[in-house]
């Protein structure tokens, strides 16, 4: 059975590429009846951000992408924030250094920068590998006796992976196929620090292994470091995960990666929610409170280096899960463009409920306080189609509760001939007579009176709408006429013609 995880670091708010990580691993997951796993990678203290970590929670819920499996839910492997696994890990890098397979080292940050910029005066690069490790102090450079006696008096230290010599690993990613990698090239990471603390890919490889793991799917970053995990799999003689690697997500512009700043300096949410900086206080936009609807969030990433192969672009997530193909990830960098997921979201408003459509407008909106909220549902099922965002509603429609303040210039110029408010007169008349007011008898009344008398349909039309509307924009004039009711239409035509 298939079992996926999301391993974030909490280290800030979630951005788009991390929820587009999620995304591919949640579809996956249901397309295989599998479970999708939240692990929280927290061994980097320094880095930790508060508030961080319940983001991640929240902003997976909002996208309707929950975990099955992880913090306080379905505890089965549990725990599942690393810092909480701090004990196991010891015994693993530990064991690496009784089968041989890596090393204590106990070089300071001085010898290694020193070594650093001698290289570089030379015009190398230092790797702490097969080729320099028996110049540096080390387990394998000191006798077993010298050793004994740092680590005794408690000198700090680090264990090292020993990346051999001369072999070529060949490496299977699902998006990307086989490669080859030469171990000549690789350096010795670090595993395990003397404060106790395992780095990443000891973390991972050994949380990935416990949590049963069968495909790790990541972003592009993380291919680098696949030959060590591959290694490391091998050396504790663990069976592999199959591995996926996403690929980046790049500026609008299609040049480089797109940043956490981009989004503030080009306009853009970068973030699913809100995000208060806990140290500055800085307030970074998100989706959620920009009007963005998770349908449409979830619709635009999942195009994010992925496509079905077809001309559909509109899937929902049971689609989607339908659709989901590893296979069909590119490896090219995917284009983020911040349009698309406007025009999604226009599509998706029409797919909303109307009245908790009108629930979110009339919280917007002083002016709708006291106004009924099947009423502004009523005005929303008429406007929404012109709609991106609920915030476009009032510009839309605030001639449905207020009426015009003014007439527009232009609109008035072209509509209004000498005869105007002869005919506006009659028309407020015939309306008048209307005891069943609906739209149906309003249609038939006004156009059967204009065919009747010949006269042009847009010299009724055209001022009737500017009286109504305050421009000749907006949906359908008698649909306008009913929804504002008989006295209030009687009133704007008096006001027009006075
Ligand atoms: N903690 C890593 C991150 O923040 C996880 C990478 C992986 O999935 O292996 O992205």
């Amino acid at each position: 059975t298939v079992r996926v995880r999301f391993a974030p670091s909490p280290t800030g708010p979630l951005h788009i590429g991390g929820v587009r990580t999620a995304l591919f691993n949640y579809l996956f997951a249901k397309k295989h009846n599998g479970t999708f796993i939240l692990r929280i990678e927290d061994t980097d203290q320094n880095r930790y951000v508060e508030g961080a970590e319940q983001y991640i929670i929240d902003a997976l819920n909002w996208c309707g992408i929950p975990f099955d499996e992880g913090i306080n839910k379905n505890e089965k492997f549990g725990p599942y924030r690393q810092s909480q696994r701090k004990h196991l890990y010891k015994a693993y890098a530990e064991e690496l250094i009784a089968s041989g397979k890596a090393y204590y080292a106990f070089d300071t940050a001085e010898t290694l920068d020193f070594h650093r910029t001698e290289h570089e005066a030379k015009g190398k690069t230092f790797i702490y590998n097969w080729h320099n490790r028996l110049k540096l102090s080390n387990s394998l450079s000191l006798s077993a006796e010298e050793v004994k006696a740092k680590l005794e008096a408690g000198d700090d230290y680090v264990i090292r992976f020993k990346s051999p010599q001369d072999e070529t690993l060949h490496l299977k990613d699902i998006i990307r196929g086989d490669i080859k990698i030469d171990t000549n090239i690789l350096d010795d990471k670090v595993l395990f620090k003397s404060d106790g603390m395992p780095t990443y890919h000891l973390a991972n490889i050994v949380d990935d292994h416990l949590m049963e793991i069968t495909h790790v799917i990541r972003g592009e970053e993380w291919l680098p470091s696949l030959a060590l995990h591959y290694q490391l799999y091998e050396a504790f003689g663990w069976e592999k995960p199959e591995f996926a690697h996403l690929p980046l997500i790049l500026k609008p512009t299609g040049k480089g990666k797109l940043s956490k700043r981009d989004g503030d300096k080009l306009g853009f949410p970068v973030f699913p929610l809100q995000w208060t900086d806990p140290v500055t206080e800085e307030v970074s936009r998100g989706y959620k409170e920009d009007g963005y609807f998770p349908e449409a969030m979830i619709n635009f990433l999942a195009f994010l280096g992925w496509n079905p192969g077809t001309e559909q672009e509109i899937f929902d997530l049971d689609d989607l899960i339908k659709a989901f193909e590893l296979e069909r990830v590119n490896k090219s960098g995917a284009r983020f463009d911040p349009d698309k997921i406007k025009w999604f979201n226009h599509h998706y408003m029409q797919e909303q409920n109307d009245d908790e459509l009108a629930k979110t407008f009339k919280k917007q909106h002083a002016e709708l306080a006291d106004i009924d909220v099947n009423y502004i549902a009523l005005v929303v099922s008429k406007i929404k189609e012109r709609a991106t965002f609920v915030s476009d509603f009032w510009e839309l429609s605030a001639y449905f509760f207020e009426a015009p303040s003014s007439y527009d210039e232009k609109a008035t110029k072209k509509a209004f001939k000498d005869n105007t408010a002869e005919l506006m007169t009659s028309v407020s008349a015939i309306i008048n007579t209307i005891d069943n007011f609906s739209v149906e008898t309003l249609q038939t009344e006004i156009k059967g009176w204009i065919t009747a008398n010949n006269i042009g349909f847009g010299q009724v039309m055209m001022p009737l709408r500017i009286a109504l509307v305050g421009a000749l924009q907006g949906p359908d004039v008698f649909d306008i006429m009913y929804l504002i009711g008989k006295a209030e239409t009687i009133k704007r035509i008096e006001t027009l013609v006075k």
